[in-house]
Order: structure tokens, then C-alpha cells, then sequence
């Protein structure tokens, strides 16, 4: 096992790493900009190493500094947390190169995965449900028009290099498909350096599903069952729960199988997310696969019980898979809220600035993954998210139950959170009685 693990990141998610590393008896190095000096999470480390000032491009996504950091802390491993690094397969490549195992997945299997192209001919392969369109990219236009013409608009053109919602157009006709892949094109070009883009069919009305799956170096895959994440905005998740609810059974398992059966052809090892949007027959269609730990890994935790964290820190290391698909059962519900420094009475308007009041909520079935504590300062530099309150309870009426208390309890300021727009969501009839869908919290939003 690693003797001391060096983390690329900050925050919540390298506190996270932090407690499962003293767990393993594994010592911990911190790399952080100046922007996070003093972060409540530092303290937590065996040792921290500032790698440069407050903008990311200058200090957590500097290669360089992280592999020298490494270096001169004698770290044996790197883990790159989510964000970031953590999907760059030339990162992954450089930690193995410079003699760090990368707690992730091999470089190859994260370019295979992370190339949406390659990935739906692989997801084909191990009978992953895909969306129907084109094989591959697209060479030729009116070969593009024909399979549009087969498949029924609306379609949408992606970037086979891809993320972030960028490099998307969907198109209702001939007309609008033409300019879209030549616009897709060109912004894939300009973004992601890969001019690649494939076409597929446009869902209008889905929930988003994912599975959560992690492999061993041997040759091992198991699921962790899946999530429902359909409460986003702008694309970001704002509330994730798992299981999906009023999935049918036989259905998920399939689906849960075959997420597990691609991660095995692509010889991955580690935590991955599958991601599939769910149409309201119930069919599913792969989206990406994520080729990290995902910032809401804390439900698939809580309803099987499984540490991902520490399983993916194993499974670098060497070591086998510790359990097989028999032992993996789904215990109750949970559901995740993602507590954003933002003002939802103010669309949504950044808060950076001093935390004052900090009131966690307690009691049973309730996890709250946060570096924030009275006196802690935002910084503007990064992502919103302070805190993740992880609910769990016997069943999804329950754990509704507990979550408003929960959230309830919680008191933040004088910055604002997204926690009166959970208490909202959670009092919404589409989203009790789950016939919600990724479009249903910007829909509510515009109505007020
Ligand atoms: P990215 O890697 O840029 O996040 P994804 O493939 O995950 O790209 O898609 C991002 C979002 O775009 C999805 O969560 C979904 O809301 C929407 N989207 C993507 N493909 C489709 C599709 N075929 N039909 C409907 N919505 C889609």
C-alpha cells in the first residue's frame, strides 16, 4: 500500500481524500495555491505545499509544480480528486512517467473513454444502450442529413472531444443541421483542439441516470447501482439521489450490468460514472462516461456501503477488487444536496466572502462533506460548491422527510446558499412524486 499520497486539489473532495487516506494509515501532501492559504482542510494534511497563486491555470493545473510538489514530499502516489487534472489522460501519463501511481485509471483507458466517439463504438460493443446516430464522426454532410432523415428530428451535433456542455447544437432541420455542424466544428476546433463531431438523437423529455461503476487492475468490474441526478440547472446538478426512483427493476439491472461490462473491455481501473439519459418508456442512452470519482459518489456510499474513495485508493495500489456484484446490495435511499455559495433569489449570483454563521444539521442519517467552518473566506477563484449534506433513510419518503429537516436545521451567513431552493424543490409535487426531468428546476425557475 502507498505510504503517503499527494493531493491534487482542494476543498471538500481533499478532505475526502484526507480522511480516507488517515483511515489506511497513508500520509497526506496538500498542494494549494495562495488563493487557499490557511484552507481548514490544509490542516488536516501530514504535510501542504503552495504551488502558485489563486487562478487554477497558474497553480492546481500546473503539471510541473504538482509532479515537483510530489517529489519533494516523497509522495508514492497522486490522486487528482474531480476537476482539474483529474481527466487529463497526458496528467495521468506524466505522474506514471515520473514514477507516481495516478489513482485513477491508466492514461489509455481514460483517452478511450473520454473520446465520446471511440467510447459509444466501445459502449456498442459491450451492449451499453447508446443513443441511435451516427457510427462515428461525421465526414460527410449529406450522409449526416440521411441518418438525421432516419432517426427523426430533433438531433443534436457533439463534440467527440467534448465538456462542459460545449460544442452542442440541436438542430429541428435539414437547414439547422447543416449550420450546426459546421458551427459544432469550429467551436470543438477552437475548445478542445479535436474538430470531431458525431450526431445523435435529441431527447426532449428525460431524467438523467447514471451507474457507478469501479474496476481493479485484473480485470474486475462491479456497479454500485445508479443515480438519478435530474435536478440541475445550466447543466450542473444541484440534487442527486440513488436509487433512481420508480425505475423497473429488471430494467436498472440491465442497464447497471452492461455500464459494468464496458468499464471491463476498456481494461479500467478505478471509480467511473456511466451516464445515460432515460426517456419516459424508460430506454436508456449513454451520454459519457466520467473516468473519476464524482463529486455525488457520497449516495452510492450510503445505499451500499461500499468506500469508493478507499476502494479506488486499493485498486491503484494493486490490489483486487474487495468484493464481487453478488455482495453489492441496495440499502434505503439517499439523496445529495449540493450546497452552493450562490443567491437563488438573484439568478443564481456568486458569493464569495467571510462565513459567519455556520450551523450544520445532526442527527441520524445525516453526513455533511464540507471544509467551511466560521471564519473561513470563500475565494471568488473556484467552483461555488461549500458543502455537500448527504441524507439517508429507509425509504425516498423518509429520506425527503429527513432532508427538510436537515436542511431546516442548516444555517449559513451572511452569504447566500441553494438552500432555500432545495427546501422549495423538495415541497414540489413533480419532484416527490419523481415524475420530474432535467428540464423541470429551470422550467420552475422561469415560472417563479
Ligand atoms: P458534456 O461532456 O459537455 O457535459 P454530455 O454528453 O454529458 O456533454 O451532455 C451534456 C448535457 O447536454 C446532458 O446532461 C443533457 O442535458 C444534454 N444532452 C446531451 N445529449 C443529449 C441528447 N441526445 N438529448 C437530449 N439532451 C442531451
Amino acid at each position: 500500500m502507498f505510504k503517503r499520497v499527494l493531493i491534487a486539489n482542494r476543498g471538500e473532495i481533499a478532505l475526502r481524500i484526507i480522511r480516507a487516506c488517515r483511515e489506511m494509515g497513508i500520509e497526506t501532501i496538500c498542494v494549494y495555491s495562495s488563493a487557499d492559504e490557511g484552507g481548514p482542510w490544509l490542516e488536516q494534511a501530514t504535510q501542504s505545499i503552495c504551488i502558485g497563486p489563486g487562478p487554477s491555470k497558474d497553480s492546481y493545473l500546473r503539471i510541473e509544480r504538482i509532479i515537483a510538489a510530489a517529489e519533494v514530499g516523497h509522495a508514492d502516489a497522486i490522486h487528482p480528486g474531480y476537476g482539474f487534472l483529474s481527466e487529463n489522460a497526458h496528467f495521468a501519463e506524466v505522474c506514471r512517467d515520473s514514477g507516481f501511481e495516478f489513482i485513477g485509471p491508466s492514461p489509455e483507458a481514460m483517452s478511450l473513454l473520454g473520446d465520446k466517439v471511440n467510447c459509444k463504438r466501445l459502449a456498442k460493443q459491450a451492449g451499453t444502450p447508446i443513443f441511435p446516430g451516427t457510427e462515428g464522426g461525421i465526414e460527410d454532410m449529406d450522409e449526416a442529413v440521411q441518418v438525421a432523415k432516419d432517426i427523426g428530428y430533433p438531433v443534436i451535433v457533439k463534440a467527440s472531444g467534448g465538456g462542459g456542455g460545449r460544442g452542442m447544437r440541436i438542430a429541428q432541420d435539414e437547414a439547422s443541421l447543416r449550420s450546426g455542424v459546421e458551427q459544432a466544428r469550429q467551436e470543438a476546433q477552437a475548445a478542445f483542439g479535436n474538430p470531431v463531431v458525431y450526431l445523435e438523437k435529441y431527447l426532449e423529455f428525460a431524467r438523467h441516470f447514471e451507474v457507478q461503476v469501479i474496476g481493479d487492475k485484473h480485470g474486475n468490474a462491479v456497479h454500485l447501482y445508479e443515480r438519478d441526478c435530474s435536478s440541475q440547472r445550466r447543466h450542473q446538478k444541484l440534487i442527486e439521489e440513488a436509487p433512481a426512483p420508480g425505475v423497473d427493476p429488471a430494467k436498472r439491472d440491465v442497464v447497471c450490468s452492461s455500464a459494468a461490462e464496458l468499464i471491463r473491455r476498456a481494461k479500467y481501473s478505478g471509480a467511473a460514472t456511466v451516464e445515460f439519459l432515460m426517456d419516459p418508456t424508460q430506454h436508456f442512452f449513454m451520454l459519457e462516461v466520467n473516468t473519476r470519482v464524482q463529486v455525488e459518489h457520497p449516495i452510492s456510499e450510503a445505499i451500499t456501503g461500499v468506500d469508493i474513495v478507499q476502494t479506488g485508493i486499493r485498486v491503484a495500489a494493486g490490489e483486487v477488487l474487495p468484493y464481487t456484484q453478488a455482495d453489492i446490495k441496495v440499502n434505503g435511499h439517499a439523496m445529495e444536496f449540493r450546497i452552493n455559495a450562490e443567491d437563488p433569489a438573484r439568478n443564481f449570483m456568486p458569493q464569495a466572502g467571510l462565513i459567519e454563521t455556520w450551523v450544520p444539521p445532526g442527527g441520524p442519517g445525516i453526513r455533511l462533506d464540507s471544509h467551511v467552518r466560521v471564519g473561513y473566506r470563500v475565494p471568488p477563484n473556484y467552483d461555488s460548491m461549500i458543502g455537500k449534506l448527504i441524507v439517508h433513510a429507509p425509504t425516498r419518503e423518509a429520506c425527503i422527510r429527513r432532508s427538510l429537516g436537515a436542511l431546516g436545521e442548516f444555517k449559513v451567513g451572511p452569504i447566500k446558499t441553494t438552500i432555500p431552493l432545495y427546501q422549495r424543490l423538495l415541497n414540489e409535487p413533480m419532484f416527490t412524486s419523481a415524475s420530474h426531468d432535467i428540464k423541470y428546476v429551470e422550467r420552475l425557475l422561469v415560472a417563479k
